[in-house]
């Protein structure tokens, strides 16, 4: 199969469309990574993101729709807390999860009788969504397990043989994954964390919640089981500067290509490798953390990352996805 790349105009959306209505998957742009889309009610177009993906089928996905959706035909929307929080944060990087009411395919939830929903703000994402006008199911574009691209090109350097169509909607700003919310509760909690924060989620709904699985419970997000975001070469993460430099001697032992992943505060601490910098501010870090993952793995062996020295913000988010992007299997 030949997979093109397009700029978003009216002939791609059409093929878009056409595609999708065939039960195909086409990678569209979001402000937080790109998606692999495709038609939500049809058993045989979900199926085939997951095998197109190699995703584990007890992984759920997202639903997503453009802004005007009406929500109602598709889970119980009526909770007060969560129409505060679409009303603060939506269109935008915030996936809430709902009680479904069962109308799109139950591969999509892994048979789970909640529906994870999404309203992405990228014009690219609103002008597809909007052109199909029907609930697009999508998990990010990339092969299970790697690291989720942030550009066409990075999709294409998975995806590429495998799906038709990618709609090029530049480089996406936000960098890591939504954030994703349960709000059949009494108050929401996080599943997932990312660019909208417990404390932005707490100053709306009054209070906010983060999940964490116990041991020996099943777990109600399985998206938190594996190990994640990873990059094709060997990675460690580390506390400190002189650990990262034994480390780096031990990769160096074995003949290894190496590469550091940091903050700038200490990214002139290393000299004779590469330093890939993840920047100041946490949003800076989120933003640039998953293409620094994919040019560390082009240009080394093996990575050592550093963890960032601050837990403010999106921080929290990006933390969570360093830590599985280097964690063992
Ligand atoms: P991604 O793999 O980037 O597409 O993110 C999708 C993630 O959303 C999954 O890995 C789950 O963690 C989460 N998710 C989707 N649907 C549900 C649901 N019904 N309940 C809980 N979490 C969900
Ligand atoms: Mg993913």
């Amino acid at each position: 199969m030949q997979t093109d790349i397009c700029e978003i105009t009216q002939s791609s959306l059409e093929q878009a469309k056409e595609i999708i209505l065939r039960g195909g998957a086409v990678a569209f742009p979001t402000e937080t990574v790109y998606g692999l889309g495709a038609d939500a009610r049809s058993d045989a177009a979900v199926e085939n993101i997951y095998a197109v993906k190699g995703r584990p089928q007890d992984n759920p996905l997202i639903v997503h729709v453009h802004r005007d959706y009406d929500l109602s035909e598709l889970v119980y929307d009526d909770c007060s807390y969560a129409k505060a929080l679409r009303e603060a944060f939506l269109p935008g990087p915030l996936t809430l999860v709902y009680r479904s009411r069962m109308r799109v395919s139950s591969k999509v939830s892994c048979g789970l009788d909640t529906l994870a929903v999404r309203i992405p703000s990228h014009p690219g994402a609103q002008a597809f969504l909007r052109y199909v006008d029907l609930p697009i199911a999508a998990p990010s574009a990339n092969v299970s397990k790697h690291v989720s691209p942030v550009t066409a090109q990075h999709v294409y350097a998975d995806l590429n043989g495998k799906i038709p169509l990618i709609l090029d909607g530049g480089e996406s700003s936000g960098g890591i994954e939504s954030t994703v919310c349960d709000v059949t509760g009494d108050f929401p909690v996080i599943l997932r964390q990312g660019l909208i924060t417990q404390e932005m989620i707490a100053g709306v709904a009054g209070k906010c919640g983060v999940y964490v699985p116990k041991a020996g419970e099943q777990v109600r997000s399985p998206g938190m089981k594996y190990k994640h975001y990873s990059p094709r070469c060997e990675t460690c993460i580390v506390n400190s500067i002189d650990e990262a430099k034994e480390r780096l001697d031990g990769y160096r032992r074995r003949g290894l290509r190496c590469c550091v992943l940091c903050e700038s505060a200490i990214a002139t601490q290393f000299s004779s490798v590469p330093v890939l910098d993840l920047g100041e501010t946490p949003e800076e870090m989120a933003a640039r953390l998953y293409s620094l993952l994919r040019e560390g793995e082009r240009i080394a062996d093996a990575m050592v990352a550093i963890r960032p020295n601050r837990t403010d913000g999106v921080m929290a988010g990006v933390m969570n996805r360093l830590n599985k992007a280097c964690a063992g299997e």
